[in-house]
């Protein structure tokens, strides 16, 4: 049995996530493990709530809790939503979770062993009335060049000109507006990537099966004017993993967290132990999968995120992992996505344009919007979302196509053979090459799945649901009926065998609607037709079934031009 093991990049914790994250990573992650589920693979398939760093800290103090409460309740949300959504994680963790607390100073500790890890003194601001030091971003003052007075210490977004800290005039905290600020000499740790450059050059050499694009990226960031840079892991802040050596104190970085982009991968692997917690199982049964020395060896690992994130991935995750100098596993294959565009502008969380998450299921039902982003996945290259084409899609290809087969066909049987399967009759010409047509694209659809190929797999299953659509259309059990009752029975046989058929391939792109066409046709069986004539015969003569409720609504006009203007503006 092949082992799956699936990440998806962790959304971070400070809000709820518009369709545009959702379709970057975290549900093409799911069509993943649901595909390999459904053939039979073992699959791990983790995500988690990214919760470290100033923004998290921010936005709790914009809703006035403490920052730990504030990212309990937060990842409580995003874990609802997900769950409505139907992402099939095995875990969804916390990157603030004791696992990664432990991990993380493990890691630290191990590449400070290997002498990848050198302390830097930095001249910093300090706070006096927020009693911390402020990142460049949460210093604002006058800008030097145009006037601006809400700069930020690291750019004017008035005349875009990049700025110090020391630049600003007056300058003041963007906590709190105090004026009291001083420059203090703070120490960091940086992580010598620049020592490991080589060894992740090989590795990424290694990846031969890998797109352009994403070697491309790494490459880039390899070789480019200095090449691979070194990377301040710490901050001087109080929420966040403490800064230890593994187990031990860090002489001189008391009062210091790691930064979140250090500790944030490291939960996938966390993550996995937070599961084994979970479910009260021993340590053995997380390291199989991230251990290559405990039973990783054989594990294909995939990572899904947004083209942004790629650096990350193949650099400085690997850096980490590889400096560790310990056997663990990498990752094989990473698909990365470009982004999803808002009805002629970008989705923004800052700005709350966009349809989000929560918005998306108070409207409808999580298929319509799960099929509606993976058929339009922005693969190769950035796409859109607009209103007009997710009307047509979810009318056309749900609506017209996979729920008017369903109905036509279950309706028809129950008024003139009952709701039972019809026995009698044999397949002819017509049937066989329906099935024959069936094998080819399921195979296509197979193919398509293995290889990730979100659109061309969603191609293909509208392909397969038009195609009974088209025999149905042809043969006309409606009108045979009145001639050849027995060959009418066959056809109608044939056609719902499709349905539960059609249940199966499309469980990883619309779960809960395929569950409800496994519950109308009064089965359990829901194993891969990896035989697809065989799979066409499992409803037997007189297998009772249930005409369903309407599976997919149509959109209206009305319904449309409604949601429009609703979305038009701003979330508040
Ligand atoms: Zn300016």
């Amino acid at each position: 049995m092949a082992r799956i093991l699936i990440t998806s990049a962790i959304p971070y914790i400070n809000g709820i996530k518009h369709l545009g994250n959702l379709v970057g990573s975290q549900l093409p992650a799911d069509l993943y493990a649901r595909y390999q589920r459904g053939r039979g693979s073992e699959v791990m398939f983790l995500c988690a709530t990214d919760e470290h760093g100033t923004p998290a800290e921010l936005a709790a103090a914009k809703a006035g809790k403490p920052v730990a409460e504030y990212c309990a309740e937060m990842h409580e949300v995003q874990a609802d939503i997900a769950r409505r959504f139907g992402l099939s994680f095995d875990h969804f963790g916390r990157s603030s979770s004791p696992q990664n607390h432990k991990l993380t100073q493990h890691f630290a500790g191990k590449l400070a062993e290997n002498g990848l890890i050198r302390e830097v003194s930095e001249r910093q601001v300090y706070s006096n009335a927020d009693g911390r030091f402020l990142p460049d971003r949460y210093i604002e003052g006058t800008c030097p060049n145009c006037g601006y007075d809400k700069a930020r210490g690291d750019q004017c977004e008035n005349c875009t000109k990049q700025l110090d800290p020391t630049d600003l005039i007056e300058p003041r905290s963007a906590i709190s507006g105090s004026t009291d600020l001083e420059v203090r000499e703070t120490k960091h740790l940086y992580l010598r990537q620049s020592a490991l450059k080589d060894q992740l050059d090989a590795w990424i050499d290694s990846k031969t099966d890998w797109p352009v694009l994403t070697t491309s990226i790494a490459k880039k960031w390899l070789h480019d004017g200095d090449g691979l840079q070194d990377r301040g892991i710490t901050r001087d802040l109080d929420w966040g993993i403490p800064v230890k050596k593994g187990d031990e104190d860090w002489p001189g970085m008391e009062g210091k967290v790691f930064y979140v982009w250090f500790d944030a991968p490291i939960e996938y692997i966390a993550c996995a132990g937070e599961w084994a917690e979970a479910n009260g199982k021993p340590d053995a049964d997380w390291e199989r999968w991230w251990r290559t020395d405990k039973g990783a060896d054989d594990v294909r690992y995939v990572q899904f995120m947004g083209k942004d994130n790629v650096p990350f991935h193949t650099l400085s995750f690997p850096a980490t992992l590889i400096g560790s100098g310990e056997p663990w596993k990498m990752v094989d294959h990473l698909k990365s996505f470009n982004y999803l565009n808002y009805d002629g502008g970008q989705f923004s969380t800052s700005q709350g344009r966009g349809v989000f998450m929560d918005q998306a299921l108070d409207i409808l039902p999580a298929d319509y919007w799960r099929w509606w982003l993976l058929s339009h996945a922005p693969e190769n290259s950035d796409s859109e979302f607009t209103w007009e084409n997710f009307q047509a899609s979810v009318n056309k290809d749900l609506a017209d196509v996979l729920g008017n087969f369903v109905s036509r066909i279950t309706k028809f049987c129950r008024s003139k053979f009952g709701e039972q399967v019809p026995a009698g009759g044999d397949y002819g010409p017509q049937e066989q090459a329906l099935i024959a047509e069936l094998t080819t694209r399921v195979r296509a659809y197979e193919a398509h799945m293995e290889a990730m190929e979100v659109r061309k797999s969603a191609q293909e299953l509208r392909a397969i649901w038009a195609a009974g659509n088209e025999y149905l259309q042809s043969a006309a059990p409606w009108t045979l009926f009145k001639t050849d009752p027995v060959q009418a029975a066959a056809q109608v046989r044939l056609a719902l065998n499709l349905v539960r058929l059609y249940a199966v391939l499309s469980a990883p792109f619309i779960p809960a609607s395929s569950a409800r066409m496994l519950e109308a046709m009064n089965t359990t069986d829901d194993s891969w037709p990896e035989d697809v004539p065989a799979a066409l015969g499992v409803l037997k003569p007189d297998h009772a079934f249930t005409v369903p409720e309407v599976l997919f609504a149509k959109i209206s006009d009305e319904d449309r031009e409604g949601w429009q203007q609703k979305f038009a503006g701003v979330r508040n």
